[in-house]
Order: C-alpha cells, then sequence, then structure tokens
C-alpha cells in the first residue's frame, strides 16, 4: 500500500509496506476483468463505502469495462478507534434507489467484519436484484461472521496498515 519505489525508505513512524503498488495495480486489473466479464449485460451499481474505498473505488471503476454506476455510503462504527462493535451509524446514505439493481459494494478493508456485514443487511432489506461484496484488503482470520465476499484484493496480516485511502485519524 505504498508508492513509494522499493529502493526508498518508509517513513518514520510507518512499518514494512504490506502491498507494494505493482502489486496492488496488478491485483485491480484483474479484479476489474473479472467483474466485467461476471457483469457483462447487467453493469453494476458500484456502491463505495466513505472514505477509505474512495481511492480504491475510482482505480476499480475504471479497470471494469462497463457503462458502470456509482454511488457512495459513509458509515460509523460505534466502539473504540481501533475496535469496532458492529454497532453502525450511516453518515450518508445513497442517492441511488438499489431495488433491481445489481449492487456490488466496494469496500476497502475487512477486519471484524461486522461493519459489512450491518451493511449487507441493510442493502438487502432495500430489494437488489444481486448484491456482491469487493474488498480489497481481508484481515486473516479476524471474521467474526461469514461475509461471503465475492472478490477480495488480498488476505493480509491481522494488522493496522494505512495508505491508499485507508486513513490514521483522519489522516
Ligand atoms: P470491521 O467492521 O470489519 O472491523 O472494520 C471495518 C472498518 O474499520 C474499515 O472499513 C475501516 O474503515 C476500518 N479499519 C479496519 N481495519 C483497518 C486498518 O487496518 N487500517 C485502517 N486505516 N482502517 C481500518
Amino acid at each position: 500500500m505504498s508508492d513509494r519505489p522499493r529502493e526508498q525508505a518508509v517513513p518514520p513512524g510507518l512499518g514494512t509496506v504490506v502491498v507494494a503498488e505493482d502489486k496492488l495495480q496488478a491485483r485491480i486489473a484483474e479484479l476489474g476483468r473479472e467483474i466485467t466479464a461476471d457483469y457483462a449485460g447487467r453493469p453494476p451499481l458500484l456502491v463505495g463505502v466513505l472514505k477509505g474505498a474512495f481511492v480504491f473505488m475510482s482505480d476499480l471503476a475504471r479497470a471494469i469495462d462497463l457503462p458502470v454506476e456509482m454511488d457512495f455510503m459513509a458509515v460509523s462504527s460505534y466502539g473504540s478507534a481501533t475496535k469496532t462493535s458492529g454497532v453502525v451509524r450511516i453518515l450518508k446514505d445513497l442517492e441511488a434507489d438499489v431495488s433491481g439493481r445489481h449492487v456490488l459494494v466496494v469496500e476497502d478493508i475487512v477486519d471484524s467484519g461486522l461493519t459489512l456485514a450491518y451493511l449487507r443487511k441493510n442493502l438487502a432489506a432495500r430489494g437488489p436484484a444481486s448484491l456482491e461484496v469487493c474488498a480489497l484488503l481481508v484481515k486473516q482470520g479476524l471474521q467474526k461472521v461469514d461475509l461471503d465476499l465475492r472478490y477480495v484484493g488480498f488476505e493480509i496480516p491481522p494488522r493496522f496498515v494505512v495508505g491508499y485511502g485507508l486513513d490514521l485519524g483522519e489522516r
């Protein structure tokens, strides 16, 4: 999750590079090809989960060779800064009516999975024609619920990561 050339040092305060930029972009191109094939003839409505997913969403949307539509939701999880409780508040809801639409939720990172489980339930209740999830990063071994993730970029170790839209204290 860094765009620094490998030979350059990571700035102080940051740990090691978890996913290098070239690997990240190659995987997003692959995901784009898969999604293009899977949704041929039924273009998806991409639902980005703000704020973290906006950079991923913009790259992913450009990697999909279909007339996609995009909308965004912003949610906040109740809980401590680093641990979610699974109780989610919708800060910004969708503008689009998702009933009868092929909805593809675009999420930056899945940790406990509780935020996504809530979102899935919430969106499913609105009657989409289909509902799938594309998550860039999934932390290994932490999910408390079965999330049925259709597309996953990378499985990563269960550590806190930053960059590529993933924030640290809003930065
Ligand atoms: P979950 O409900 O899956 O435990 O948490 C999901 C949300 O917590 C993500 O959408 C993201 O906003 C935030 N989050 C979880 N893990 C990380 C992380 O390692 N780094 C950053 N920057 N945010 C994270």
